[in-house]
């Protein structure tokens, strides 16, 4: 019995089963002939069975019961070593790599993959009772990402441009809701979506521009090993979709922030 078992609603005791979590199918034999089932694939079992999508840029914060994210991580952990053993890396003798599987899955659970695995930081949102309606942006933004397809980092910069309507929210939480948005595995055209969806949600205004300008290396880390090349992308919508001067005027104040930059 691991304290896999323990957690594990399908072996639990106490008869509870639930028939979201049943089936042998997900089970895998131990040396002893039991079956231990991973947390990992009882959490799958969960998101299968609501319906839930898990894709790599999807959040599954809300499929995690007590506990279960401290499981995941020492499971990947594992899975990590194994990896790691399978590279050739003797990392019984290699000091150097002791403990790296378990930095590496606390990295990606906790840090550079944590938008999919916690709840959105709390952003309260105010009326707006000056009635505010004038244009404004908000950036740079750093974009720390990684692409879906190598695992290797997307690093950038994000500007927001806001036409307030009933709601507002601090500018400071616009960099927190995208950081929690950037931190899992993206391809530049959906985070740019998946961003906007969240900030529209949280102030609904009136206008909505959002524009990203990063690197990516698996350009130029490996690929065609390309140092300068930068992906530009952008979403506009409501006013700024409407109107081109305000889809103008929204790059052009973007300009003057990247110009302050120097
Ligand atoms: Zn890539």
């Amino acid at each position: 019995m691991t304290a896999l078992d323990d957690l594990s609603p399908a072996t639990s005791s106490a008869g509870s089963t639930s028939p979201v979590l049943a089936g042998s199918s997900l089970g895998r034999i131990t040396s002893n002939g039991s079956t231990a089932r991973s947390i990992s694939s009882v959490i799958r079992a969960r998101l299968e069975t609501a319906g839930a999508p898990y894709l790599a840029n999807d959040n599954v914060a809300d499929y995690l019961l007590e506990g279960e994210l401290d499981l995941l991580q020492k499971e990947v952990a594992d899975r990590v070593r194994e990896l790691l053993r399978t590279l050739l890396i003797d990392i019984d003798r290699d000091h150097n790599t002791e403990e790296t599987a378990e930095r590496v899955a606390k990295m990606y659970l906790q840090e550079v993959f944590k938008g999919r695995y916690h709840r959105q930081p709390k952003i309260a949102s105010f009326p707006n009772v000056k009635q505010l309606d004038e244009i404004y942006t908000v950036g740079p933004i750093s974009v720390r990402s990684a692409c879906s397809h190598h695992l290797v980092p997307i690093l950038g910069n994000c500007w927001i441009g806001i036409k307030p309507g009933d709601r507002v929210i601090g500018l400071s939480k616009f960099a927190r809701v995208a950081d929690w948005v950037f931190s899992r595995p993206h391809i530049q055209e959906e985070a740019v979506m998946i961003l906007a969806d969240e900030i529209e949600r949280l102030c609904e205004p009136q206008g909505l521009a959002i524009l990203i300008k990063a690197q990516h290396y698996c350009m130029k880390w490996r690929g065609v090993k390309e140092p300068q090349t930068s992906m530009v992308n952008s979403v506009v919508r409501g006013d700024f979709r409407l109107d081109p001067n305000l889809k103008a005027e929204f790059f052009e104040l973007v300009k003057q922030q990247e110009s302050v930059l120097g």
